[in-house]
């Protein structure tokens, strides 16, 4: 399932896709900072948050 990676101040999406990726990976990638609000997301690891593209339906 696809996933994607925000930030939590901005709710920006960092990375969406298939492939899944650890947030720190994506962190790096913005070398510790998101590119919208600035956070310093390497700070702490709680600062962006990974969440599934679709809600899936678990009760039926
Ligand atoms: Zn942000």
């Amino acid at each position: 399932m696809p996933q994607r990676i925000v930030c939590k101040e901005c709710n920006e999406v960092l990375y969406q896709g298939d492939l899944l990726k650890s947030p720190q990976d994506v962190i790096k990638k913005f070398e510790g900072k998101c590119p919208i609000c600035g956070k310093d997301l390497s700070f702490e690891t709680d600062a962006v948050s990974v969440k599934p593209c679709e809600t899936k339906k678990t009760r039926q």
